[in-house]
């Protein structure tokens, strides 16, 4: 058996690893890189991509494959909300003005070729999905071929959040002959989550108390939903004071729909409710001057580099009465939030703004920490442990803590590893 290593390797981005045997080759996600629009160079001779989540550094390359027909499988969280995010892909292109070689056919026939299984025979080889918390539809990947196992990780974490559990260790394949491990946060422990929305919570009320606005910038998939869920809840029970509160995105505002449908994918408490993110206290906007201030806003894009992030950051960032807040754990070196958070500046249209509002980073991530890496490694034991999705500093502060239960090793791209 071969596993080769096409992206995701000592870094964040593009993942993408083919498994093949002498009968079948089998991608496993097919991922973009942060600003890339599709990867060029990933295998295009696959019997089969299977995504572990929609996140687009696991599935952005898809639009490559949409006119080949290739079998797609995946959960149908994860096909639903790829495909918007595809779109949104194509959407983008044709706004810059860039006349793109994809058109919605193409997402179409990306769906038409998506299988919906937990598990898939092909010649010799049995693919299995599982449960892997870390968002709305994400699954980790077994393969067994030859007599050997193979488990994928993608991105998981064990601990559970508002409104998903985090990957359930007892319903993993034991002692797998390799483990191919996201190593993201390998280096990082984070203190217990619970603490964490406290501290989130004081931010908040301390910003109402001043009469100040609340900037939250997040993703549009997962993180938009999981807080203004929160939000919502913390408003209904009391946790937090009623505010003006809203969310402005009208992708995210599309893929909440999936957060409905596929409700029964998420926490028992979420799928409880008839209709659980059908907020009563955060109000969907599609324009930022339609706010009603002071508020707690939630919007895209996440980084703060465009959409009503970008504008809100600008329009609140002098005004020490307000706050921003930051759920990311990474941030990008270059982006307009770090460089508020650690030089309390911001540049807009040549302009140097001065930040006083309060910048505060309050990592509430979908991803394992080390003591969660640990964890599944110490439950799994498998043979051979391959760390990919992380940086190489992160992937051997893993490593130094895993080496004496595993054998460990950190592939470079390109990499082939025979088993
Ligand atoms: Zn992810």
């Amino acid at each position: 058996m071969k596993i080769t290593f096409h992206g995701g390797t000592r870094e964040v981005g593009g993942s993408c690893v083919t498994v093949e045997t002498e009968y079948a080759k089998v991608a496993l996600d097919y991922g973009i890189s942060v600003g890339e629009k599709v990867s060029n160079n990933l295998p295009n001779d696959v019997d089969a991509i299977v995504i572990s989540h929609a996140h687009l550094d696991h599935s952005g390359s898809l639009l490559n494959t949409a006119r080949t027909k290739t079998v797609v499988i995946g959960s149908d969280a994860t096909r639903d909300v790829t495909a918007d995010l595809l779109q949104d892909l194509i959407d983008i292109q044709r706004r810059n003005g860039k006349k793109g070689f994809y058109v919605k056919e193409d997402v179409a026939n990306i769906k038409r070729s998506w299988w919906v299984r937990n598990s898939v025979a092909l010649p010799d080889t049995e693919i299995r999905l599982y449960s892997a918390g870390h968002v709305l539809g994400a699954r980790m990947i077994e393969i067994q071929a030859e007599g050997k196992k193979v488990l994928y990780t993608g991105d998981f974490c064990l601990h559970d959040t508002e409104i998903l559990q985090g990957t359930d260790l007892k319903s993993l394949p034991k002692e797998p002959d390799v483990l191919i491990l996201e190593s993201t946060y390998g280096g990082v422990t984070r203190l217990d989550r619970s603490v964490l929305i406290e501290k989130l919570f004081d931010k908040i009320i301390g910003a109402i108390e001043r009469k100040g606005n609340v900037l939250i910038p997040v993703f549009a998939f997962h993180r938009s939903q999981e807080t203004a869920k929160r939000i919502d809840q913390a408003m209904i029970e009391g946790q937090l004071p009623s505010y003006n509160a809203y969310m402005i995105s009208p992708l995210a505002r599309k893929i909440t729909h999936h957060f409905n449908r596929h409700k029964a994918s998420l926490s028992p408490e979420i799928r409880d409710q008839e209709e659980p993110f059908a907020y009563r206290h955060v109000k969907y906007l599609r324009k930022v001057r339609d706010i009603e201030e002071p508020a707690i806003v939630i919007c895209t894009s996440g980084f703060g580099h465009a959409g009503a992030s970008r504008r809100l950051l600008a329009d609140w960032a002098p005004d020490e009465d307000n706050a921003v807040i930051i759920n990311s754990g990474y941030i990008p070196p270059d982006s307009p939030l770090k460089i508020a958070k650690e030089k309390s500046v911001l540049v807009e249209n040549g302009n140097k703004i001065l930040v006083k509002a309060e910048v505060e980073q309050i990592e509430l991530s979908g991803h394992a920490d080390q003591t969660e890496l640990i964890r599944l490694v110490e439950s799994l034991k498998p043979q051979r442990t391959l760390l990919m999705h992380g940086g190489f500093e992160q992937a051997q502060a893993l490593s130094k803590k895993i080496c004496h239960i595993t054998s460990v090793e950190i592939p470079e791209k390109s990499e082939t590893i025979i088993i």
